[in-house]
């Protein structure tokens, strides 16, 4: 199967681009003039898709149910007590939910962390996304139980690999060192060593973790996860708040990935992430929204937005976070720290790209389109979406749209309320 994108607008220059199979095979001269599919890209600009890398896509079904509480009293009074309720078929119906989202703001690929992983592979598949797939694992630090879980990680991994799609990857998803034991931990590490899983952790996200992590172990929480040596390029951390100078150093010596949540941590006024000082150890910083109730949506343009502003807001510099370095972030970046080849439009790499409706009053007049997508866009810019060389989203058109949203909001509603 062929796809031939004409007379699109790409890096300031109208061109056109070809995709064979689920690979972009030629960009400008050398794309052929026929394809299986054609699209007309007049008046539209092709971008990478976005790179989400981190997430819990299903809690879609906990959207609204609590917000305006501090990180700790919104998990253990709101949002444990209802995930403790979750079926297998809730996960399904969110996750398709918050994919349909995804498609319909540009995003192409996912890091998601959450519950029933098999069901949540099941969604992505026919989805059309791309995505990491990691099943949280919260042992309350207690080793037994620990024990326990990991004899289950295995069957979990294979069901999440067993979904038969190269789009879908497994990886291990150790909640946090305030819900995993140092053993478990230790024994994660290990799994990942052995056959190479990604490993997708929540990391210095508030002030109280790092307070707890010194009272409990003597030290800040970067320095207890490198005593248990999980520090490596296998670790993708979220949040990474709450951070030391000699702790960046830690994260840019063992090639630590982090993904960075502004719309996650100004809601819970978590804090903000030392940016600057993480790009200039040379860590591989990465965007994600992070759940969608602790966010409210699954917007990546909005999320380049509050990445740019917090960090200005927070440092008092203007030029901090400027629109090229959040974009690359929310793309290549991205794609770079899920190990992906995708994330830039060239020759070779996956084709997965979003096309920009570049009509929209918002997006004119059209000085530096980047700068457009980053301050003045949200997801509904988009217009076409394409992931491994198909066709998701045209028109702003996904197939089955209303069906998805109807039997999500109801498993939403059956959650809200279960005994
Ligand atoms: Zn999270």
């Amino acid at each position: 199967m062929s796809l031939l994108i004409k007379d699109v607008r790409l890096e300031g220059a109208t061109t056109s681009i070809y995709i064979e199979g689920n690979t972009i095979a030629a960009v400008g001269g050398k794309a052929r003039v026929e394809a299986d599919t054609v699209l007309d890209g007049k008046g539209k600009a092709a971008i990478p898709g976005f790179v989400n890398t981190h997430t819990h896509a299903a809690m879609a079904l906990l959207r609204s149910y609590a917000d305006d509480l501090p990180l700790q009293e919104w998990l253990e009074k709101a949002i444990w007590p209802r995930e403790a309720k979750i079926e297998p078929e809730d996960i399904y119906w969110g996750t398709k939910l918050a994919c349909l989202e995804m498609i319909k703001g540009g995003t192409t690929t996912f890091n998601d962390m959450y519950f029933h992983m098999d069901q949540a592979a099941r969604a992505v598949k026919e989805m059309g996304l791309r995505a990491v797939l990691s099943e949280g694992f919260i042992d309350n630090r207690d080793a037994d139980l620990g024990q326990q879980l990991l004899k289950k990680q295995g069957s979990i991994l294979k069901k999440i690999e067993g979904v038969g799609t190269d789009r879908v990857k497994a990886a291990l998803g150790p909640h946090s060192l305030y819900t995993v034991s140092r053993e478990s931990l230790q024994a994660m590490k290990e799994l990942s060593d052995t056959k190479g899983y990604l490993v997708h952790f929540h990391l210095a996200e508030t002030k109280r973790e790092v307070e707890d992590c010194l009272s409990e172990q003597g030290m800040r929480p970067v320095k207890y996860v490198e005593s248990l040596g999980l520090l490596s390029r296998q670790l993708l951390a979220a949040h990474c708040c709450w951070l030391e100078p000699d702790e960046v150093d830690l994260l840019a010596r063992d090639g630590v990935r982090v993904s960075y949540c502004p719309v996650s941590n100004m809601n819970l006024a978590a804090g903000a992430m030392p940016y600057r000082a993480l790009r200039e150890a040379g860590v591989l910083v990465s965007l994600g929204t992070d759940g969608p109730a602790s966010n409210n949506n699954l917007d990546m343009l909005e999320s380049m937005k509050f990445a740019a502003l917090l960090q200005k807001f927070a440092s008092g510099d203007p030029t901090v976070a400027p629109a090229s370095e959040v974009y690359e972030m929310a793309t290549l970046g991205g794609a770079r720290a899920l190990g992906l080849d995708c994330g830039l439009i060239e020759e070779g790499r996956l084709a997965d790209i979003a096309l920009i409706d570049l009509r929209r009053a918002e997006l004119n007049p059209a000085h530096d389109l980047k700068s457009l997508l980053v301050y003045s866009a949200h997801g509904n810019v988009v217009d076409t979406v394409i992931c491994d060389g198909q066709v998701l989203m045209k028109g702003r058109r996904v197939p089955g749209e209303a069906e998805i949203v109807r039997r999500a909001a109801e498993a939403g509603q059956s959650l809200a309320s279960r005994e």
